[in-house]
């Protein structure tokens, strides 16, 4: 398959073909007050109720003496066997599909951040591998161009747990598949679809999608969709719909009927809400956070979040740094850029004025291979860069980090409940924060969990718990309405 130019690249520079980042929008400067409100009216250190209980326990088994202070080692010592013991899950891992071939896939240390040993070695049980389709026009040859790519992903996906490493991998289509290739210790796949672009108009593709693995699909990405409007309609002040589409309504149906969660992260509040309206079974946001706290289109703000806990569904608060903070990110991404600009001028590189985005236009007219040297230049400049960003700039300008990913969590527990939150990445997709980077630091997660005080159920329930409970939930509402509910 030829490779078409990449659409973006990550925080690291890695070409990105399907990412959430062509879309980041600046900061709002309205929203900084009530970030700042929000965060001085809580509580440095929370103590969930769980641990509350726990302590209480504690100091009444101890006749009232104060329990006994854990040491850095004690804490990261409960961290790793917890993170051992529960089952981690990430819902949003993008992939390309030239990844996936006999020469070259996830057997192998590859740069992407998934792969089988880097699953392995930072303890990521559950990947959700996505069939990703970029929007593209409403008519008959842009369906069957999204239909394409979406088969060409689904047999990549099949090839791999199939094919390339059957027994290290193995693809789950229920709760009970997971704890069972888990238990049996090797990796698990999962199939989520986002996008509902490459169903076009044949509602039968979304039991063809389930037949082929799908358990989750959004109906809509970055621009709008036949089925949905897009959260992008708030940049461009246009709709389509104005929510769903009479087709997105026959949607929601059938994949109540087939079995299939509907995923809210991309199509807008409006259709959002109303999906949420019509559905029978409860839904997820496989990789969205909070925008009370992060001000993004991307986000879920209060209203969305509480109506998702009505409906009994979760969202998987997503490692995405201009999401998570957009001002802190810029702050970072800024004052990062001037070192690289300096370390390649003392290089000889030469970068065009106006930072990575020129750098990306200058790219658009390069030839392959001129832009693979190209890249391969500027990786260095990178590279010898990297230890005096961490050295100059993350004292003053630190990057969105693991503490700012949990302290979403934190925010969406407080509001509508442990039971509705869970925890994604959207590696490989643009996501990624300081201290889970890639899935090899995935432990990183539990660890910042455990200093917040949740308890080993809370943060099992948080890492796969609530969203199997969901797909668990859907199965059973598509059981009932085939049996004629
Ligand atoms: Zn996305």
């Amino acid at each position: 398959m030829a490779r078409t130019a990449p659409t973006a690249y990550n925080h690291r520079l890695e070409p990105i073909y399907f990412s959430d980042t062509v879309m980041s929008t600046p900061m709002l400067p309205v929203f900084q007050l009530g970030r700042a409100l929000i965060h001085a009216s809580r509580a440095p250190r929370r103590w969930p109720r769980g641990l509350a209980a726990v302590v209480l326990l504690a100091l009444a088994a101890c006749g009232g003496t104060e329990p006994a202070g854990d040491t850095e080692a004690d804490l990261v010592e409960r961290a790793r066997g917890i993170h051992e013991r529960v089952i981690t899950l990430d819902t949003h891992d993008d992939i390309n599909t030239a990844n996936f071939t006999a020469e070259r896939n996830y057997t192998q240390d590859l740069p992407t951040q998934v792969t089988l040993p880097k699953m392995e070695a930072g303890g990521l049980d559950v990947s959700w591998l996505i069939v990703y389709t970029g929007q593209g026009p409403l008519t008959p040859d842009g369906y069957a161009a999204g239909y394409a790519n979406a088969l060409d992903k689904f047999d990549a996906i099949h090839r791999l747990t199939e094919e390339i490493a059957p027994e290290r991998m193995e693809l789950a289509l229920t709760s009970d598949d997971v704890r069972r290739i888990v238990a049996e210790g090797k990796s698990v796949a999962m199939i989520g679809v986002e996008n509902g672009y490459p169903v076009g108009e044949d509602i039968a593709r979304v039991e063809e999608f389930y037949e082929r693995g799908a358990r989750y699909m959004s109906l809509a990405h970055n621009g709008h969709s036949q089925l949905a409007d897009s959260n992008t309609g708030e940049g461009s002040g246009e709709w389509l719909h104005g929510g769903l589409s009479d087709l997105g309504r026959e949607a929601v149906a059938e994949m109540n009927r087939v079995g299939i969660m509907i995923d809210l992260s991309h199509p807008s509040k409006e259709a959002n809400l109303e999906t949420l309206a019509l559905t029978r079974a409860p839904v997820i946001a496989s990789h969205s956070a909070a925008r009370a706290l992060g001000e993004h289109s991307r986000n879920m703000d209060d209203e969305q979040l509480q109506a998702l806990a009505e409906n009994g569904g979760v969202i998987q608060t997503v490692a995405f740094r201009s999401y998570l903070d957009p001002e802190k990110n810029s702050a970072h991404n800024a004052a990062a850029q001037d070192v690289i600009a300096q370390v390649a001028d003392e290089m000889g590189f030469d970068m065009p004025e106006g930072g990575r985005r020129a750098m990306f236009q200058a790219m658009q007219s390069m030839s392959d291979e001129e832009r693979d040297a190209y890249m391969a230049e500027y990786e260095r400049v990178q590279a010898a860069a990297e230890p005096r960003i961490r050295e100059e700039v993350f004292p003053v300008a630190p990057p969105v980090s693991v503490t700012d990913l949990v302290d979403h969590v934190d925010y969406m527990v407080e509001l509508i409940g442990l039971e509705h939150v869970g925890i994604s990445s959207d590696f490989d997709g643009g996501g990624g924060v300081e201290g889970w980077d890639d899935a090899s630091e995935t432990f990183n997660v539990t660890l910042e969990l455990v200093r917040r005080g949740y308890s080993e159920e809370e943060i099992g329930m948080l890492w796969s718990g609530n969203l199997l409970r969901v797909l668990d939930e859907v199965q059973a509402v598509a059981a009932e309405i085939q049996a004629g509910g």
